[in-house]
């Protein structure tokens, strides 16, 4: 296939000599958004130029040559704040700085000398002797912290520079790794938590996920990027990969003729300006999804926008050329090839898609999947699990987009013990609807970018509704950020709740959250409004939510649900 390999970033260039250029394109005068495929290559920003300067990927040999024996302080600010994103480090926040302080101080008055650290999970898809290493690693190196994350990732903290190659040497012995875990990179694929064993599966995009990571995860080709790009596959006909908001994602359908494969959508992505992926008609066999892969993200980094940091996310690409004019460069200047046209996926059966409970797989065993509460779990818990898949599966487990994890291969006349064992644990197989539906971003507690705090809000909001509304039984989603990015995918909740400074009741500013109501995922994907003037304090974040849901009950039409 045709893709166009970047310029070489290693030493800066003056603009019109990049080594590697995207071949016979027009060199327009007018910068406009630093498009490379239009031959402008002088970094616009600092963020463009410190890619230039040195590729992130180059940074691993300092940290493990230099940083990780002189200490802390002998780190290049370069390398702190930018390139250890692309072996998943970022400085967590310094303790007891408030929300208020955020915007205010300098990068360098936030930064802690602690990282966190993402580990990255593609496709969820985790063994036994992997979550042990992980648990291993956190109770050793983390101080015991351990978050699931709403990408399958797991997230570590306290990690000291000294004893980042150890946690390297540990994960990559048993097939893990934090390799452009961050960064403007090609971040962790998700996949179906279910892949290759749920009955109902369309297609089992596993050897896809593979084939992708083994041929460009840590690759130059793609390690400088506008930003960073986000990817799902899925088969499953839950639609169990927020493929809606990924910049790329092959969902499985059956073509009428050629039998199941992929539906392929480009440009969804949170944050600021808020847009849902489009589909491009597409559809792609299962063996051509890397090179199809590969086709998009080599246009997003040519074409790009590298002016403005906000701008830079393949959303904006494609919401400026729209749907068609993106299929015929794919298709001209990429593949080389015409795609075939194919079906959208189906409506959904169910709401909830987190694979939580018990379910039979194809195979005649069972998955088991369960809730901790916002994701929050920790290294000896995360060891326990892993002895416990070992003791009544076959030793796989998976992570899901839902801060969830589930446990693969269960034997009938095992089940019963597992859950027990899982119960035990206060992992629940049979949450409430809140623990259930309930997510939380990082938050103050390490986050330098954060207003308030999540974690713990989440946790208590959980227990407070359980308390509150025992008799609720319907298909909700809580979404918690801690400052107005979408880390939690606030904007696609029932109720999504943006942290930020807001008026107490004595005029004081206390953390609060903006409210947005009625976002949802699936075929009919809508934003959340953001309801004007609808704020709340932390503190009475459980009586505000407790008033919606008890409204709700009592207003409700027949058959009405509260997720839309
Ligand atoms: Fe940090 Fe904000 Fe993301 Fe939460 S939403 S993890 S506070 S950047």
């Amino acid at each position: 296939m045709a893709t166009t390999p970047a310029p070489d970033r290693a030493a800066p260039q003056p603009d019109a000599a990049p080594e590697r250029r995207p071949a016979a394109r027009k060199v327009t005068r007018h910068r406009g958004e630093g498009q490379w495929a239009r031959g402008h290559f002088t970094p616009l920003n600092a963020n463009e130029q410190l890619k230039k300067d040195d590729d992130g990927l180059n940074v691993r040999t300092r940290i493990e040559t230099i940083y990780a024996h002189r200490g802390f302080d002998s780190i290049d600010s370069a390398d702190l704040r930018g390139r250890m994103r692309w072996w998943g480090l970022y400085t967590q926040r310094r303790p007891g700085i408030d929300g208020g302080k955020t915007a205010v101080l300098e990068p360098h008055e936030l930064d802690d000398e602690y990282f966190m650290m993402r580990v990255r999970i593609d496709g969820g898809r985790l063994t036994t002797d992997q979550l042990r290493a992980i648990g291993e690693v956190s109770q050793a190196y983390a101080r015991g912290t351990a978050d699931l994350t709403d990408r399958q990732n797991v997230q570590l903290h306290w990690v000291r520079i000294e004893d980042v190659p150890a946690i390297w040497e540990r994960l990559e012995a048993v097939g893990l790794s934090t390799t452009e875990a961050c960064g403007d990179v090609p971040r962790v694929v998700l996949g179906s938590p279910v892949a290759g064993v749920a009955a109902d599966e369309i297609i089992d995009g596993t050897p896809a996920i593979d084939e992708i990571h083994r041929r460009f995860i840590g690759s130059k080709e793609f390690s400088n990027l506008p930003r960073k790009f986000k990817t799902a596959i899925s088969g499953s006909p839950l639609l169990d990969v927020v493929h809606e908001i990924n910049d790329v994602a092959f969902v499985g359908v059956v073509h009428p003729e050629h039998g199941p494969g992929f539906d392929l959508w480009v440009g969804g992505g949170l944050s600021t300006n808020p847009r849902f992926g489009v589909r491009l008609g597409a559809w792609v066999p299962l063996k051509e999804v890397p090179e199809v892969w590969a086709g998009v993200i080599s246009i997003f980094r040519d074409y790009g926008y590298r002016r403005l940091r906000n701008r830079a996310r393949l959303k904006f690409l494609v919401a400026d050329w729209g749907a068609e004019k993106f299929r015929q460069v794919l298709e001209d200047e990429y593949l080389k090839r015409s795609l075939l046209d194919g079906p959208a996926p189906e409506q959904p059966a169910q709401r909830w898609r987190d694979h939580v409970g018990v379910h039979r797989q194809k195979d005649g065993n069972f998955y088991v999947g369960f809730a901790p509460r916002v994701g929050r779990v920790d290294g000896a818990l995360l060891s326990k699990v892993a002895d416990l898949a070992a003791a009544h599966g076959s030793g796989r487990l998976r992570t899901t987009v839902e801060q969830k994890m589930i446990v693969l291969d269960v034997a009938e006349a095992q089940v019963d013990s597992l859950v027990a064992g899982l119960e035990a644990l206060d992992l629940r197989v049979s949450p409430s609807p809140f623990r259930r539906g309930t997510m939380a971003c990082t938050g103050i507690e390490f986050c330098k970018l954060a207003i308030v705090e999540t974690k713990e809000r989440g946790r208590s909001l959980i227990d407070e509704l359980e308390h509150r509304l025992p008799e609720f039984d319907e298909p909700l989603t809580i979404n918690i950020n801690g400052c107005p990015n979408a880390c939690a995918r606030i904007q696609t909740a029932d109720i999504g709740l943006k942290g930020q400074l807001v008026t107490g009741e004595n005029g004081e500013q206390v953390e609060g959250f903006q409210v947005h109501l009625g976002g949802a995922l699936g075929l009919e994907p809508s934003f959340g409004r953001k309801v004007r003037g609808l704020k709340v304090t932390s503190a009475e974040l459980p009586d505000y939510v407790e008033r919606v849901l008890r409204r709700f009950q009592a207003e409700r039409t027949e058959g009405e649900r509260f997720a839309q």
